[in-house]
């Protein structure tokens, strides 16, 4: 188990049970923390910590064993050869490092290793290439899901997991980082967000029964927080996307919703971020600005030389030091929530562009600060939305202005007229006063 942190719906783990089933053999999720993870800090340790323990209990309620090790007692291989391992199932993850990861190890393995795409509805694999826009991808995907948007299966295992020797494992009421001294611990965890599937189903249910049918008049309203503030859940795996939109669309049945709601939702859960997952898995220069398509490249690279009225050092925009109060005040919702409403990260991402000394630099900033602070960050999904906002990835050329050229410019003054920006710069106040 790496990206899939669950045992409900997790269609890696019915496809071990199923192949337990088939060969007589119990099975055992396993579980390795390490140290490095690239970018990741207290704050996502914290929180895949909680996650862990819903693992334990479920997987014992499930008759699966989970094994969780540390550094540097986490091999892999020398797990599965400890348990005499028949097979590996593992999931998927389509960033740089995980994939890596895989490789490696398939070619050092002596069994049969099968992954599992168990994080998006409709396996990348299935499409083998990404799309320009959401409306190429639209069709291919609606053809696929009557397929896929189906009921997991949740297999049970015909053997129980009961091994007859002691098979060490770390207990996951503990402290999963202790003695990481290399682990940046600057970034403490939240408290609006708990870790885990229980915490998910909870927001779930909350979200489809309450909330649903007011997503399309509140999503674009940071100051009232009506989306389903799932994205933790699901970057962490602590919940399957194809269990948020069946959820959604009982809802709709039960006349808790109109069909237009979640239409709405699901273009979010599954056109966006399937689209953003065919990103990554089909472009290695995903989280920089050389994933630009040539069109955007060539008009940030003519207005490469534009005066920038206003410049920022990293430092600066981390602490939310710019004249805007508004991109301050989002910049202050993610360093002390974990977590930005999308609108606001529209906005956030295309003002550094605007403020960093070139479209290179921009990027980087935002992957940096993304990927600190934001529980969900290190997920394709931001890095399709840096690309989105920055290079225009996923959108289409606009009207040519100096610093953006024809990529998609937000103006302050317009954004803060959609909303209730003065009560969103209430409610997110200065952390790091000058
Ligand atoms: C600059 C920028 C950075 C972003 N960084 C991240 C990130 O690090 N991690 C992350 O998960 N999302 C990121 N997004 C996408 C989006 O903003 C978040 O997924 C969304 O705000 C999460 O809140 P929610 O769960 O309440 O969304 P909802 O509106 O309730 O949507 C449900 C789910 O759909 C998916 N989704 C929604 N909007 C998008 C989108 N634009 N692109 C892809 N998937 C989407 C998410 O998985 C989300 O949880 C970023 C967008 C931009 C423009």
């Amino acid at each position: 188990m790496q990206r899939s942190m669950r045992i409900e719906d997790n269609a890696a783990l019915d496809v071990a049970i199923a192949a337990g089933n088939q060969l007589g053999l119990p099975v055992v999720v396993f579980f390795s923390v390490i140290p490095n993870y690239p970018h990741a800090n207290l704050r996502h340790y914290h929180f895949m910590a909680q996650g862990l323990r819903d693992v334990a209990s479920e997987a014992a309620e499930r008759g699966v064993g989970f094994v969780l090790r540390r550094h540097p007692d986490g091999s892999l291989e020398r797990f599965l050869e400890e348990v005499n391992a028949a097979m590996l199932v593992g999931d998927e993850n389509p960033c740089r490092e995980p994939e890596r990861w895989r490789r490696v190890l398939a070619k050092k393995l002596r069994i049969p290793y099968w992954t599992v795409d168990a994080d998006v509805v409709v396996p990348s694999r299935v499409f083998g290439r990404t799309y320009f826009l959401l409306h190429h991808f639209r069709p291919h995907l609606k053809r696929e899901l009557p397929k896929f948007l189906v009921k997991p299966e949740n297999l049970k295992p015909e053997r129980v997991w009961a091994p007859e020797k002691r098979i060490e494992s770390y207990p996951e009421a503990e402290d999963i980082t202790l003695g990481f001294t290399k682990l940046d611990r600057s970034v403490g965890p939240v408290d609006t967000f708990t870790g885990g599937a229980r915490a998910a189903r909870l927001r779930l249910a909350e979200f489809a029964d309450r909330e649903l049918a007011r997503y399309e008049d509140k999503r674009n309203r940071p100051e009232v927080k009506g989306t389903s503030r799932l994205s933790p859940y699901l970057h962490f795996g602590n919940i399957a996307p194809v269990r948020i939109a069946l959820e959604v669309n009982r809802a709709v049945e039960q006349g808790k919703a109109r069909a237009s709601a979640s239409e709405s939702y699901l273009n979010e859960l599954i056109g966006w971020r399937e689209l953003s997952v065919l990103f990554v898995r089909h472009n290695e220069r995903y989280d920089s600005w050389e994933c630009a398509d040539p069109w955007a490249r060539r008009t940030l690279e003519e207005h490469a030389g534009d005066l920038r009225p206003r410049r920022y050092s990293l430092s600066e925009l981390e602490q939310g030091h710019t004249y805007d109060e508004l991109w301050n005040a989002a910049q202050m919702e993610m360093v002390r929530d974990g977590w930005m409403h999308n609108y606001m990260r529209m906005y956030w991402a295309k003002k550094i562009l605007e403020w960093a000394p070139n479209p290179a630099t921009a990027f980087d900033w935002a992957v940096v600060l993304n990927d600190k602070y934001e529980l969900d960050g290190r997920d394709p999904n931001g890095y399709a939305g840096i690309a989105w906002a920055i290079v225009g990835k996923h959108d289409r050329p606009w009207f040519d202005r100096p610093i953006f050229g024809t990529v998609r410019y937000m103006s302050g003054a317009s954004t803060g007229r959609k909303f209730d920006s003065e009560k969103y710069v209430r409610q997110n106040e200065a952390l790091f006063p000058l």
